[in-house]
């Protein structure tokens, strides 16, 4: 199926490795083990999967979509790897992604674009887009993501998949190359909400090896998957939130989301209308603590250490000048210059201070919506899926994207997208928030709404 769809001119695209012969032969011994009875126990055992290229691998490439690690392969696996493989599933190979993790479209990629197998003249989203992709193409039954602002649930949304962000500290991040760390998590995508939980429960749990991993058991979310497959959805209270779906939302985007929650009321939920009134503050408070934290991550990248080195230069600082010049592309360097703006002495507090306390301010929303909800939703995207090149040359209006998506991650709260129907022959995504560590409920109103 990869080879039919992926290459060529229009091809998806939604791979930069695959795996081929070494993938055959893993699925072979995991059939082996199941014919013999060794398997590994999981349902997962032999189901093959896409892995983001922001994973390490042992023995593939490791790029996340960047020049400057072209042809670095990692000497180890990542925690998500190791808990795939030893899951009996099977690595096809590595997604294309917007570099290292910056972007909404998967443009930013050092190695092409992927395109949207719904339209393929139209992004497949950001920056999990190779992930979401090679679902929606049939590439591959499973994938992994990581969400920073929005990277596996707006991507989701763009290609009528279900992706998921667990609680921060939910699934391990070592091994995963850091974009902004106080942000990031990994999470499952798939086609359905019963196979992200089945992904989930694979790869949460707590890791020694990282240090914000948090040291309780994974939520029960397959159980609650097969509990809200069941339609009922009596006795929940689902908030609607004011500040998302108004200004700014498509008309046929607008219409999906009315249309859902509709859907959630004759399943038994109750809707309640909460107000979040810090959320409008969330893009601007990301937009200083993501650079930030991307400008001191990325200074490894220093020609010595990874990857690339340029051959310009004589001293280790012309050189590594030089490398990173050549290696990262414009929106990585446009993030690093913010970054490194922002927390310059003298502007600490200003900028990055102050946007941690809107980050707190954000979090006390959250809370007091909980209080009065069981789940929050909102349309995932204000958008569908739009054409290649569109938004490219204009930052602001791709980091509009994520309007709704950033708070989740803000606040370190879990989120997930489900398809939630066609706007003008395009797919939609409606988002359910819950609380952190509070995935079941979100899990068993995804698979309801289905
Ligand atoms: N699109 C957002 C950004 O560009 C989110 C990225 C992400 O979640 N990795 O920062």
């Amino acid at each position: 199926r990869i080879a039919a769809v992926d290459g060529g001119h229009d091809g998806v695209h939604a791979f930069l490795h695959v795996a081929g012969e070494s993938a055959l032969a893993a699925a072979e011994l995991v059939d082996a083990g199941i014919s013999a009875g060794t398997a590994p126990a999981s349902p997962l055992a032999g189901v093959p999967l896409a892995l983001k290229d922001v994973f390490t691998t042992q023995d593939m490439p490791t790029t996340c979509g960047s020049k400057i690690l072209e042809g670095w392969q990692p000497p180890y696996d990542a925690t998500v790897t190791a808990r795939l493989r030893a899951a009996g599933i099977t690595i096809l190979g590595k997604t294309n992604m917007d570099e290292f993790a910056m972007g909404s479209s998967t443009e930013h990629s050092a190695y092409g674009v992927t395109r949207n197998p719904w339209d393929r003249s139209r992004v497949p989203g950001g920056s999990g887009g190779g992930s979401a992709a090679s679902l929606a193409a049939l590439e591959a039954p499973l994938a992994i993501g990581t969400d920073t602002g929005g990277s596996i649930r707006q991507p989701a949304a763009f290609t009528g998949t279900v992706g998921v962000k667990p609680t921060y500290g939910g699934v391990s991040r070592y091994g995963l190359v850091a974009c902004a760390s106080s942000l990031d998590q990994a999470g499952p995508c798939a086609r359905t909400v019963l196979d992200a939980a089945l992904l989930h429960e694979v790869i949460g749990g707590h890791d020694p090896l990282d240090s914000t991993s948090i040291d309780q058991p994974v939520p029960s979310v397959v159980e609650a998957a097969r509990q809200g497959a069941r339609g009922d959805l009596s006795g929940l209270k689902v908030g609607v939130v004011r500040e998302l779906g108004g200004e700014g939302y498509e008309p046929g985007v607008r219409a999906a989301y009315d249309a859902s929650l509709r859907r959630l009321e004759k399943l038994g939920a109750e809707l309640v209308e909460v107000s979040c009134p810090h959320f409008e503050y969330g893009m601007a408070a990301y937009y200083l603590i993501l650079p930030s934290e991307v400008s001191s991550n990325l200074a490894r990248f220093d020609a010595m250490r990874y990857g690339m080195r340029s051959s310009t230069g004589t001293s280790a600082e012309e050189v590594m000048a030089a490398t990173r010049e050549a290696g990262f592309g414009p929106e990585v360097k446009r993030r690093i210059i913010l970054g490194t703006y922002a927390l310059s002495s003298g502007y600490y507090d200003a900028y990055y201070g102050q946007a941690q306390k809107v980050r707190t301010l954000i979090s006390r929303d959250f809370d007091a919506a909980f209080a009065q909800a069981d789940v929050l939703v909102s349309p995932t995207t204000p958008t569908t899926p739009f054409p290649i090149g569109d938004k490219i040359d204009d930052p602001l209006s791709m980091y509009l994207n994520d309007l709704a998506t950033i708070p989740t991650n803000l606040a370190g709260t879990a989120g997930m997208s489900v398809p939630s129907g066609l706007a003008d022959g395009l797919p939609t995504g409606l988002q359910i928030m819950a609380p952190a560590l509070g995935e079941a409920v979100m899990y068993r109103v995804g698979a309801a709404f289905e």
